[in-house]
């Protein structure tokens, strides 16, 4: 590590922490040379391998991106995205693992998604899953039923009873 001031490349070490989160080293250096100080920051560089073989780094901005267009038209505002983006990565590091491929990075979004906006995450797991057909949504939105729990219809059923006109027969059933 060059001296960032006057070039030289030996520098020694007079400070090594952990950062708060434990998954980055901070070092404070001393030039050999000029005597200056500064600071360097070690973290595991993490990788992701394309289907082609490609390495790319990770990037949250391409999480972001790639999340956005399913949420067009939702509530989910830059905040969010931001918030799910880290979430992503915290877990992929987690996982220990410096090299991942974009499939893990796909599947790392569908949780965070999920419990952000059901609907962009449908739109989401339907191009990541590559849903074929209406079963595929079928399938998926069951799924998804079976894991948030019910909205209290029991009010909702007594409430529509006494002040609703209430909608047809037909459509009541149908749910
Ligand atoms: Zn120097």
């Amino acid at each position: 590590m060059r001296c960032p001031f006057c070039r030289n490349p030996d520098s020694r070490v007079v400070d090594s922490r952990e950062t708060s989160e434990g998954d980055a080293i901070r070092r404070r250096r001393s030039c050999s040379e000029c005597g200056r100080r500064f600071t360097t920051v070690e973290e595991m560089s993490l990788s992701v391998v394309k289907r082609s073989g490609v390495h790319e780094p990770f990037s949250r901005a391409k999480v972001i991106s790639g999340v956005r267009k399913a949420c067009q038209g939702r509530p989910v505002d830059e905040d969010a995205l931001a918030l799910l983006a880290a979430r992503v990565e915290d877990s992929i590091r987690a996982g220990g693992n410096p090299e991942i491929p974009a499939d893990e990075v796909g599947l790392a979004i569908l949780e965070p998604l999920r419990e952000l906006d059901v609907v962009a995450y449908l739109r989401f797991a339907s191009v990541y899953r590559a849903f074929e057909s209406l079963a595929d949504f079928e399938a998926e939105i069951t799924a998804l039923r079976a894991s948030t729990p019910p909205s209290s219809p029991g009010e909702h059923a007594s409430a529509r009873s006494e002040h609703d006109t209430g909608p047809p027969e037909r459509l009541v059933r149908s749910r």
